[in-house]
């Protein structure tokens, strides 16, 4: 995760218009779903959250980044990653987050954020 904050996204962090907004699950970072078999806290983190979904605890919205589409997904993963995994694993369709739209407040190019 500090990769992705330290990267990008910082830079532009400023212009970011925010929304909350209900988003797919399939469109997250796919990169970021957790294959490490060896991240036993990742592992334990997501297991605890899964188990709150099962029983319909509602979670905090996760932070999300709005991109250009490509083979990861829609929407860059800025914090959330083991709520991410949960919704993932537990087949869960939509995730509550706030969504930063960088150069695409709005505007009907929105998968096309501005080069500023
Ligand atoms: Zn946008």
């Amino acid at each position: 995760m500090l990769d992705i904050l330290e990267g990008d996204y910082l830079v532009t962090e400023n212009f970011a218009c925010w929304s909350a907004e209900i988003v797919p699950v399939a469109d997250i970072d796919r990169y970021q779903i957790i294959d490490d078999p060896d991240d036993q806290l990742g592992w334990q983190k997501t297991a605890l959250l899964q188990a709150a979904l099962r029983e319909n605890v509602t979670l905090p919205p996760i932070v999300l980044a709005h991109s250009t589409p490509d083979d990861r997904g829609r929407y860059g993963l800025l914090d959330g990653r083991h709520r991410f995994n949960a919704a993932h694993l537990e087949s869960v369709p939509l995730i509550r987050a706030w969504v930063a739209h960088i150069g695409c407040c709005g505007g009907p190019a929105a998968d096309h954020p501005a080069q500023s």
